[in-house]
């Protein structure tokens, strides 16, 4: 069995940045039965849990349709280090999104998550994909979009 190495820096700044992330905080006490609403209760459990040598593709494709992501995501982030794909997020994806979780620095940025809400209204007309990270949106333009809304 192979560990899991440390997030690098780089990485761990993408997650800062991560819609996905941003939501998971906005819906993590939101919908204590979000379980139930999932997109995968339908799907063939295996395609969440891709060998290593497998794409995940498949089931973050499924992700981000689901309206339940950010609940799912968030319960995973509490959860720890788990196997497979939740909320869109790969384990890898997760490791770094979890140093930002666990440092407290989102609930200083909780205004910002409103711009979730905002990219939300925005993929529902197709300009962009839900639950698809936004490589190019930094702290400023996340209090842009705030402060715009
Ligand atoms: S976000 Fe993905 S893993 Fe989570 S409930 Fe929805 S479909 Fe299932």
């Amino acid at each position: 069995m192979t560990r899991a190495r440390t997030p690098r820096p780089h990485e761990v700044d993408a997650a800062r940045r991560d819609e996905r992330l941003l939501r998971a905080f906005r819906d993590r006490d939101r919908d204590p039965g979000w379980r139930t609403r999932g997109l995968c209760q339908s799907v063939d459990p295996e395609t969440f849990f891709p060998a290593p040598s497998e794409s995940a593709e498949a089931a973050v494709a499924l992700c981000r349709t689901c309206p339940v992501r950010g609940s799912c995501l968030a319960w995973a982030l509490e959860a720890g280090d788990l196997h497979g794909v939740w909320g869109g997020t790969t384990a890898r994806e997760r490791r770094a999104m979890a140093v930002v979780w666990r440092s407290g620095e989102l609930g200083q940025l909780a205004p910002v998550t409103a711009a979730t809400a905002a990219t939300d209204a925005t993929s529902a007309t197709g300009a962009a994909p839900a639950g698809s990270p936004a490589p190019s949106m930094d702290r400023r333009e996340l209090l842009r979009l705030v402060n715009a809304g």
